[in-house]
């Protein structure tokens, strides 16, 4: 039986929720490296989700949906035991930072982690063993941070039994864009370690940069919907499921990179279908003299980009995916 997390503090317990601490290092100053974690048990028999938020420590909108779903269900009837980690990364949370402002690392970039390195190895491989273990299936919020603007989309990693457990997640999440992570640049990412675990994971990417002045609350709404949706799919929710959203795209998502830096124009906008060749964006250095032009390497749908005025060299300029057929999917 999953749902069984050992908290090493517990600050608050009333009702079915508990609040409290996994530690995993003394600090000099002897506070304590801790994730915090929220535990609610359901009123009946049924699964385990756990829901996390900030791994990257500037991509909040996950962070303040798993506040009010954990509210809501003090008092709902739901199956299972709902797991919240609000803030992961915590020390970037409060530094409003993407990575570790203590050694530096990405965390998304160092699973599985490991116990004999740096604390953020440390994080990631507490929180497998201690938390992950535990449960039977995940949430991961991630989104725009800082720098970037993105549309709603939910990641998934395809392939074998826990690939389609994770895929009809992604369906139930129920925004626009799905996309199929086959093409990761990188390694280390929670993701790929849950999948080795055996637990079927889905990487929502929600709420921006851009977004936060008039769409918080929306792109706060969207995640909240999300875990709602999930959870009616996984049986923890008596709840009717939502009408799918129409004309959902699945997608192929890349990070094409700037070479150059400098002041930045984006040529075309989030949801714009593009043709190969078309001119997506243009640097200018501050004589105002152009220095790099990108071109649209195929066909494809912009899904988001920088939007900070001045990019650096070798950035992520564009969020770009290629549309896949239905039977690329899987
Ligand atoms: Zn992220």
């Amino acid at each position: 039986m999953k749902g069984n997390i050992q908290l090493d503090e517990i600050v608050k317990q009333e009702g079915r929720r508990t609040d409290g601490y996994v530690h995993y290092s003394i600090k000099a100053d002897r506070s304590k490296f801790s994730i915090p974690v929220i535990i609610i048990k359901g009123d009946k028999e049924g699964p385990t989700l756990l829901v996390d938020g900030c791994t990257h420590g500037d991509e909040y909108e996950g962070c303040e949906a798993i506040l009010q779903m954990a509210k809501r269900l003090e008092t709902a009837s739901f199956a299972g035991t709902f797991v919240g980690v609000p803030a992961l990364n915590v020390d970037a949370f409060a530094n409003i930072t993407r990575s570790s402002p203590i050694d530096g690392f990405n965390l998304n970039r160092i699973f599985p982690g490991n116990y004999d390195t740096y604390i953020t190895h440390r994080l990631a491989r507490t929180y497998l063993d201690r938390v992950v273990a535990n449960v039977d299936a995940v949430i991961t919020f991630h989104g725009g941070g800082d720098v970037l603007h993105l549309e709603p989309l939910v990641g998934y990693l395809p392939e074998g039994e826990v690939g389609k457990k994770s895929r009809a997640m992604a369906e139930a999440f129920n925004v626009k864009y799905r996309w199929r992570m086959t093409d990761l640049p990188f390694t280390g990412v929670t993701a790929q370690s849950y999948r080795e675990m055996g637990i079927p994971c889905i990487l929502p990417e929600i709420g921006s940069h851009c977004g936060r002045l008039h769409d918080r609350e929306k792109n706060v709404q969207i995640c909240y919907e999300g875990i709602n949706n999930v959870m009616i799919h996984l049986g923890m929710l008596d709840e009717k499921a939502p009408e799918p959203v129409k004309d959902p795209m699945d997608i192929e998502l890349h990070y094409i990179h700037s070479v150059n830096g400098g002041i930045q124009t984006l040529c075309k906008k989030e949801n714009e279908i593009v043709k190969e060749g078309e001119v997506l964006g243009v640097i200018h250095d501050y004589f105002g003299n152009e220095i790099e032009t990108l071109k649209a390497p195929w066909p494809g749908v912009v899904i988001g980009f920088w939007s900070v005025p001045v990019i650096r060299s070798c950035d992520w300029w564009y969020l770009y995916a290629k549309i896949l057929d239905k039977d690329e999917t899987k």
